[in-house]
Formats: structure tokens, C-alpha cells, sequence
């Protein structure tokens, strides 16, 4: 997707930290039995089987495999009810993504999101000389549907960036919000819905943007393996649209994805929908142990709908993630404006626990 000389110069300007800025920015060095309570990964691997399959197709790896990626596509598309047409697969939803702001951005289009939310995509669009339009978020904390459209009207067209739920505020766009903007976008506009969270949801008020998909509207939506299937190393994410705006983005995409990915994400598929309840089970226990214990310790907090949460600790964000850090507990950065907001991955039970007396050990001193 990118020219040699471009990375080099996405180097140079720092870019690939901000890009890519899930990865770990850690300030200090992590003592060896840190907690990583800062990338919203999942804190179990893959499905078993996902591991069986993997370990099984390894020894073919000495092939591209092109052959077995079309019933791939089918299969994937096929289980949010689209087909193969309507999907794009990439490694994890940051490539789809990348690809979503080549097609539907330029300097003149440009990408409108809320401020704070998941910086990938602003920072390729700020990198190309692309139009950027930020918005704060409403009194909930939740992207400003009204004021996002509004920006699209003015700027004659755009593409809006809603991340649902959002990174790093943990807070969802109700349905009735998404229904609305879907039904006034103003012309030349598209939304790109991305939705790497979306299975932790628990309010009524959630859904998935693909039923705007399935209508043909002008939405796009991506979803990735990275999270609650425990597979972000693995790298498979795929974004779904009209095959028309599936087209758009394909000549941005690299190539297939590793057929160990492939066939992971194959096998989890096949475990159907009980593997993914257990999971956010498991995940919205822990999430709610954690806030009745900040409740219990008067600690403000943002109602979480996705597996992390952002924390009101009055200090400032980047000295409290050293000092927990030191202390052997990895939170994610810093999220300006929130600059006193800490934002913490829910991690198993045992990982909470040290956060709990780690976090408290810091306020106290
Ligand atoms: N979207 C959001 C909201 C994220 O938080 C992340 C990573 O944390 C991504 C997309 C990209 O992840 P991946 O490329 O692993 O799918």
C-alpha cells in the first residue's frame, strides 16, 4: 500500500508509532511479570481448534495457497448473512481501514471523527495532506452524530469515522443515533463504522451497522480477529460494503493473508456462536466486578461497553502509566483531551486483582 520511500518518510515523521498506535507505548521498562492490561487484546489465545488448524497447515506454508481464498470469502461473508462480494479481507481491520481512507478520502474529502477515538486512520489521512474535520463528543461521551453530519454538509461531502464502541471512551452510538445519521447523510458521504468492539456490548441500545450494509446504504463497517477472538497476531480483519465500494478499496489492498490466519479464523468460525458468548461472558463478569469496586471506591468512570474502561484519576495520564508500569501493571496511553483519564484492557480476574492493589498502592502515594 505504501511506496519504500513513503514508509521511510512515515518513519521519519514518527507516524508509524501514531498508525499503528495500538502497539505498546510504554514509558519505562515493564518489570517481567507485568499484567499487559493496554492493548484491548483478549486475555486467552485462540479457540483450540483454531490452534489444531493452525498447527496443521503450517507445513503447507511453503504455498501461497490462492486456491482455497475464494471459499474463504464465502465463508467469512456468509456469517454475518453478506456475500463474498460485499467483503474485504486484510490484516486485521487496519489494513481495511487504510484502504477505507485511500478510496473515500482526499484533500478535499474529508475523514470527520470525534476526538478521542482510535487514531489509525486519522493520522494516514493527516499523512497524505487528506482533510481531517475533528469533533468533540457529546455530554455522554459519545461521537455527536448531529454535529459529525453537520461537518459532512458543510464540507460538501466525506467520509465519517464512528468507532462503535469507541476507542478509547468505551461508549457506544445508540441504534436509534446510527439510524438517524444513516437517514440524513448529507450528499457525497459515506460512514465507516468500525466496530473491533462491538461484541462486548451489552446496552439494548447497540447494533452492528451491517443491517445498513445489507440495505445498500452508503456505510462501510469493519470488524477484525484482534479482539475477542484472541487472534492479533494473526492479523485478519475484513471491512463490508456494496460490492461497488468493496471495488473502490480493493487495488489498496497488500495481497491474501497468511493461510495460517485463514484457517485459524476457519476453524473458529465453524465453533459458531457459543465460542464468542463464553468470551464476552467471561470478559462482561470481570468488567463488572472492576466498576462495582471503583463504585464502591468512589472512582468516576466512564460506563464501559467494550473490554476496557477509562478511569478519572485527577493526575496526569502519562505519569500515571509509568508509575504503574513500574509497579508491573501495562495500561494504555495517554488520550489527549482526557489527559487525566487512564484508559485499562479488562484482563482475567487475577490480572484485575493486581491491577485494583496496584492502582491503589499509586493513588495513595
Ligand atoms: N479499530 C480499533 C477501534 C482498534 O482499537 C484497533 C486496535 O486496537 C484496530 C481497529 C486495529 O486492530 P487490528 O488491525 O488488529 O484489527
Amino acid at each position: 500500500m505504501f511506496s519504500r520511500r513513503a514508509f521511510a518518510g512515515m518513519i521519519a515523521a514518527g507516524l508509524t508509532e501514531a498508525a499503528f498506535a495500538q502497539r505498546a507505548k510504554l514509558s519505562g521498562v515493564a518489570p517481567a511479570d507485568t499484567v499487559w492490561i493496554n492493548g484491548n487484546e483478549f486475555p486467552d489465545g485462540p479457540p483450540q481448534a483454531a490452534i489444531d488448524a493452525m498447527a496443521q497447515v503450517i507445513g503447507s506454508s511453503n504455498r501461497y495457497h490462492y486456491q482455497e481464498f475464494p471459499d474463504f470469502y464465502a465463508k467469512l461473508a456468509a456469517s454475518e448473512g453478506l456475500t463474498a462480494d460485499q467483503i474485504l479481507v486484510g490484516a486485521g481491520s487496519s489494513e481495511p481501514l487504510h484502504a477505507a481512507v485511500e478510496a473515500f478520502t482526499s484533500p478535499t474529502i474529508p475523514l470527520i471523527y470525534p476526538v478521542p477515538t482510535y487514531e489509525a486512520a486519522p493520522e494516514l489521512t493527516k499523512y497524505k495532506g487528506h482533510a481531517v474535520i475533528e469533533t468533540p463528543l457529546n455530554s455522554k461521551m459519545q461521537p455527536d452524530v448531529h454535529r459529525l453530519a453537520a461537518e459532512a454538509d458543510k464540507a460538501g461531502g466525506g467520509l465519517i469515522y464512528i468507532v462503535n464502541p469507541n476507542n478509547p471512551t468505551s461508549t457506544i452510538t445508540t441504534s436509534d443515533d446510527m439510524a438517524w445519521l444513516v437517514a440524513n447523510l448529507p450528499k457525497n458521504t459515506n460512514i465507516l463504522v468500525d466496530e473491533a468492539y462491538l461484541h462486548y456490548a451489552t446496552s439494548p441500545e447497540a447494533s452492528s451497522s451491517f443491517r445498513f450494509v445489507k440495505e445498500g446504504k452508503n456505510v462501510i463497517v469493519t470488524r477484525t480477529f484482534s479482539k475477542i477472538y484472541g487472534m492479533a497476531g494473526l492479523r485478519v480483519g475484513y471491512i463490508a460494503g456494496r460490492p461497488d465500494q468493496i471495488e473502490r478499496m480493493a487495488p489498496y489492498r497488500n495481497n491474501v493473508i497468511s493461510i495460517v490466519s485463514v484457517r485459524a479464523v476457519s476453524a473458529a468460525l465453524d465453533l459458531g456462536p457459543k465460542m464468542l458468548e463464553e468470551r464476552k461472558a467471561k470478559i462482561v463478569h470481570t468488567r463488572n466486578e472492576l466498576c462495582a469496586w471503583m463504585t464502591e471506591n468512589k472512582l468516576k468512570f466512564i460506563p464501559p461497553q467494550a473490554n476496557f474502561v477509562m478511569i478519572e484519576t485527577g493526575r496526569d495520564a502519562k505519569k500515571m502509566q509509568a508509575a504503574l508500569l513500574a509497579k508491573g501493571v501495562a495500561i494504555g496511553r495517554a488520550f489527549p483531551p482526557l489527559n487525566t483519564m487512564i484508559r485499562v484492557t479488562i484482563g482475567t480476574d487475577v490480572e484485575m486483582a493486581k491491577f485494583r492493589r496496584v492502582f491503589s498502592e499509586v493513588m495513595a502515594s
